[in-house]
């Protein structure tokens, strides 16, 4: 055991902790069924050739391995071919997403990154006395602070309290997890993200500064922190909200952390990450112009968007790969309920929008893939066809090799799909502004 699981709570400077430093620009891919690795990181060499330095992390859930049947270390295995046969000479990580103390276990070998999960707690009430001892040590919490760019910031004893009793025994459980990795792994071989945006409600930035204050008293040397933002991430679509909202909110956060990197000796690369980051076309300029003006750092993480440009480029090549990809509409159709369960909070499916599987049979390659792919521009999208399909995986992955041998039958189609997916729609206009 090191010091560092004995002296939690206040005694410890983040940053003088060991830990593996996270690179300025870093985006986030999932792989459903770890075929796609090769035609994803070719956005990146696509990005550096645009002079963008942006480091790929290829994340995958405890939740997305039980559902596809899948182990931790092949998603390291897969990342590494793709490495490998495209040459790629700078770092990538293995984000162990959306961890807890229940489902890190199986991470600790082949993962870098460790997101840590507490939205669990988040409500479950500290203690009183440690809520005040909590507030007692920071008196600073309650001065005007100054931010950067922003109107000055106050907080009243009263509403730090009460978000300290909604997020202080969430900050402490995240100190647990990440003192267990640290006890596990190597000194300083590994990056921590905590997320907090699986959550009902939004965190105001004044609540981000106190949650971030907790973070770091329990010594979290904190690269990343995933809030709940303004409005709707939903699965696989584009952002519903307020626009001018979001992009204050986004600009405000920005500032608490370059203040809380300052007061807080939290490490100077902590930035925020952007959950469900795939396919929020609409917020995108605004996180491009914020980083521009800022100069800050962000993670972006995506995941069932790449098993979404599988079936396109499967209905793209006709003939029996269109025919699979319409017998997982059919099937994902008749599962449709216990499909959206386990992401009920995150998918807003129009059940009276959806085509029913005798129409979808008769469909060409080409209004399979208009209703599927992601172009609101496009008269025959269908927002509610592709929610479904997005957590319509698990059919795919019952079909086993009937599945994965059509990916490499259709190779072509499905890897030009993916590689031009993240980087005409998502690195571009994240990163270039256009
Ligand atoms: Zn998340």
């Amino acid at each position: 055991m090191t010091s560092l699981s004995t002296s939690p709570s206040g005694t410890l400077v983040p940053s003088a902790q060991p830990f593996l430093r996270l690179e300025h620009y870093t985006f986030g891919v999932g792989d459903r069924f770890a075929h796609q690795a090769k035609a994803q990181l070719r956005a990146f060499t696509l990005a550096a050739k645009d002079g963008v330095e942006i480091i790929p992390v290829w994340n995958k859930s405890n939740r997305e391995h039980m559902i596809v049947g899948s182990k931790p270390d092949s998603v390291r295995g897969a990342a590494e071919v793709a490495i490998r046969d495209l040459g790629w000479k700078k770092p990538f990580h293995v984000d162990a997403d959306h961890i807890t103390q229940e489902t890190v276990g199986g991470f600790l070998e082949s993962s870098d990154y460790y997101t840590i999960d507490v939205a669990a707690a988040i409500g479950k009430p500290a203690a009183d006395e440690k809520v005040s001892a909590f507030l007692d040590r920071h008196p600073e919490l309650f001065q005007r602070i100054d931010l950067p760019g922003q109107d000055p910031l106050t907080i009243s004893r009263a509403d730090a309290t009460q978000t300290a009793r909604k997020y202080l025994f969430a900050a402490q459980e995240a100190g647990r997890i990440y003192r267990h990795i640290a006890n596990a792994k190597d000194k300083g071989s590994f990056v921590t993200e905590v997320s907090m945006d699986e959550t009902d409600n939004p965190q105001t930035p004044g609540e981000l500064l106190v949650i971030l204050a907790a973070l770091a008293d329990e010594g979290i040397p904190l690269q990343t922190i995933a809030p709940k933002f303004t409005g709707r991430f939903n699965k696989g679509v584009d952002y519903v909200g307020n626009l001018a909202q979001f992009e204050t909110e986004f600009r405000s956060d920005l500032a608490i952390i370059a203040h809380v990197v300052k007061t807080y000796g939290l490490p100077v690369e902590l930035k925020l990450s952007v959950h469900s980051g795939s396919d929020k076309f609409s917020i995108y300029p605004a996180i491009y112009r914020a980083l521009r003006d800022t100069g800050a750092g962000v993670h972006v993480k995506t995941a069932g968007t790449t098993w979404l440009e599988e079936l396109i480029g499967l209905a793209e090549a006709g003939g029996d790969s269109l025919a699979l990809a319409k017998e997982i509409y059919a099937e994902a159709y008749a599962h449709r309920e216990e499909l959206s369960a386990p992401y009920a909070a995150v998918i807003d499916i129009d059940v009276a929008k959806l085509p029913s599987p005798e129409q979808v049979k008769k469909w060409s390659p080409e209004q399979y893939v208009n209703a599927l792919r992601h172009d609101q521009k496009c008269k025959e999208f269908n927002p509610s066809l592709r929610q479904l399909l997005h957590v319509g995986y698990k059919i795919a992955a019952k079909m086993g090799n009937r599945y994965l041998d059509m990916l490499e039958t259709c190779e072509e189609s499905i890897s030009r799909n993916v590689t031009t997916n993240l980087y005409e729609r998502h690195v571009r206009p994240i990163f270039l502004g256009k």
